[in-house]
């Protein structure tokens, strides 16, 4: 590519907007633009960025027996009721209707649309496992979109989903994407940990993630420098272990759950630290259907709790949102993704609470101390909310240490929530009806490209691995329309470069060197060839590694195989 005929659009200073070096490095080599809050274009030089992810991904799914198909962003409701999903995924899904007023969301996520696909087309043991996947944007209309493309309303994920006779063979495929999701980050050249993690809003069983280890991240990773334990603190939090149970609370009226007659009951069946986390309280909700409300704190760890709770099976029953709020008189839109925000909706809740258990007594309501974790298959996890470094690991080899990351993938073992709320089955060996097992697998494509450059920059800008850098070589000529000799040079370099299939920039832009040499550092090509009529008269050009301190010179007749 000749930089005269492609369009790149540097920038001296980041917009404030910008905090992190990766979204602020974004912003000024100009791979991205901002068009609205989480939602960025992906300029033509960071549109080779992401295709060369997407690439990578692709080519590491296939090896690993998924196949490709794609489905629709736009995703019927129906769909979402099915699985209980409607209600339960809150604000972050964005609804809306159609003309005739049905409703619809822009798919976050694609379990329910090829749990849909495959309940309709797969009838027998044969057809199984199978694995599907695709590369498509999704949107979720994020709390608090941030840091660019990685906390984006609008950003693209591969997916993929896998079905299965049994547990086992979901084991086996889990295991195979495991190891594709390291080749993947392997080959991107970043630095990554694996670590058991939460469900969250995906539900099911076993999951982890892959970390992209960095100061800046959100996510913090406890680990043990000597041996493979490694928790996402999220989950650590979620499945501690039982600290010392609350006294019995007094009834409560009016609930006809099964075997939940105390606050006691309630927190043990919920598995959840009502003060710490979430406020819980049960009435007799809309059409006489128990009801449970959640009140969140304004910390993501309750979100992702609290998301968990649906996933437990139990007479109650969330309410219409616009129900809860008119029950407490809260204003129209002021609950959250399953509770409500902010003190004052909180403290009459917990009020609410005291009123439906005999006595009256707030006290009975903050009950503490109770873990969290009726799901998890990582036994090891334990208790780690209070954890610094130095502490003993839990798997008892060693000590542990903190270290901040940024999820970058995501693996489930969903094992049958979708596919019997659903009625994915197929007929086994004996004609018999079975239900599948399932697992699903994320990978945040456009997130991978901030948090690559998060791990990789300087003071001068990106520093791009051969990977992921969108032009790999940067021919950079000193006075390309003032010096014949330089043209020459410069083009026949070029030409040969490209007939040799490298990703070449050639520079030929009427700026001056030093805008020239800062422009390819900023947008961190990891190759630099410079050409000048000083260098020529004694058959050298200067080569330098983007890592590199200093150049080195190189004899002209070397340097095509030199950068390749
Ligand atoms: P997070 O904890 O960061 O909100 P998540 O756990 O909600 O992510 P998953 O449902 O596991 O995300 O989705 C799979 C992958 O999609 C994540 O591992 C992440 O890389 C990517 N992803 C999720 N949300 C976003 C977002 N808002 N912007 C960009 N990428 C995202
Ligand atoms: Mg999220
Ligand atoms: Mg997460
Ligand atoms: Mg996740």
């Amino acid at each position: 590519m000749r930089a005269s005929q492609f369009f790149l659009s540097t920038l001296k200073e980041a917009p404030s907007e910008a905090e992190l070096p990766s979204h602020k490095l974004m912003l000024r080599a100009g791979l991205i633009k901002r068009l609205a809050s989480g939602l960025y274009s992906w300029m033509p030089l960071g549109y080779r960025v992401l295709k060369k992810v997407e690439r990578i991904v692709r080519e590491e799914m296939d090896r690993a027996g998924a196949i490709e198909l794609l489905m629709p962003a736009v995703q019927p409701a129906e769909l979402w009721q099915e699985s209980g999903r409607w209600e339960f995924y809150g604000k972050e899904l964005l609804r809306l209707k159609d003309r005739h007023e049905r409703e619809f969301c822009v798919g976050p996520t694609h379990e329910e649309v090829i749990t849909d696909i495959v309940r309709k087309e797969v009838r027998s043991y044969k057809q199984l496992p199978l694995n599907f996947y695709q590369v498509q944007t999704k949107f979720r209309d994020e709390v608090r979109p941030r840091f660019g493309v990685m906390r984006a309303r609008e950003f693209i994920m591969k997916d993929a989903y896998s079905f299965h006779t049994d547990f086992d063979s979901l084991k086996a495929t889990y295991q195979g994407m495991y190891d594709a999701y390291c080749q993947v980050f392997t080959r991107l050249g970043l630095s990554f940990r694996p670590v058991a993690a939460d469900t969250g809003s995906i539900g099911g069983t076993g999951s982890h993630e892959f970390q992209v280890l960095a100061d800046s991240g959100e996510d913090v990773i406890a680990y043990c420098p000597t041996s493979p334990y490694a928790a996402n603190i999220e989950l650590a939090e979620a499945v501690a272990p039982a600290t010392p149970r609350p006294a019995a609370g007094a009834e409560l009226a009016r609930v006809s759950t099964p075997g939940v007659k105390t606050i006691a009951d309630l927190v043990e069946f919920l598995k959840v630290d009502i003060r710490q986390t979430i406020k819980a309280v049960v009435v007799e909700g809309v059409e006489g259907e128990p009801v449970l409300l959640l009140v969140r704190g304004d910390h993501t760890l309750n979100e992702v709790k609290a998301e968990k709770l649906a996933g437990i099976k139990s007479p109650l029953t969330f309410a219409a949102p616009s129900a809860i709020e008119a029950a407490f008189g809260a204003k129209p839109g002021s609950l959250g993704p399953v509770g409500f925000t902010g003190r004052v909706v909180a403290d009459r809740t917990v009020a609410a609470m005291a009123d439906m258990v005999a006595g009256g007594n707030e006290d009975d309501v903050h009950l503490t101390g109770v873990n969290w974790g009726r799901d998890c298959a990582e036994p090891e996890v334990a208790d780690l909310r209070n954890v610094v470094e130095g502490d003993a690991s839990p798997d008892g080899q060693g000590v542990l240490a903190l270290c901040r990351g940024i999820e970058v993938g995501h693996v489930f073992q969903l094992r049958t929530k979708y596919s019997e709320a659903m009625g994915a089955t197929y007929l086994d060996r004996d004609g018999k009806q079975q239900v599948m097992e399932m697992g699903c697998y994320g990978i945040g494509v456009s997130r991978i490209v901030g948090a690559a450059i998060e791990q990789n920059f300087d003071e001068r800008g990106i520093i791009f691995t051969d990977a992921m850098a969108p032009f790999t070589v940067s021919i950079v000529p000193m006075g390309y329309r003032r010096s014949e000799a330089v043209q020459a040079a410069a083009d026949a370099l070029y030409a040969e470069l490209k007939a040799a299939g490298v990703d070449v920039l050639l520079d030929d832009r009427d700026e001056r060197p030093g805008v020239l040499l800062a422009d390819c550092e900023l947008i961190g090509i990891p190759h630099r060839v410079v050409i000048g009529d000083r260098g020529l008269k004694e058959g050298v050009v200067e080569y330098q590694a983007r890592r590199d301190s200093a150049a080195t010179s190189v004899p002209l007749t070397d340097i095509a195989a030199w950068v390749q």
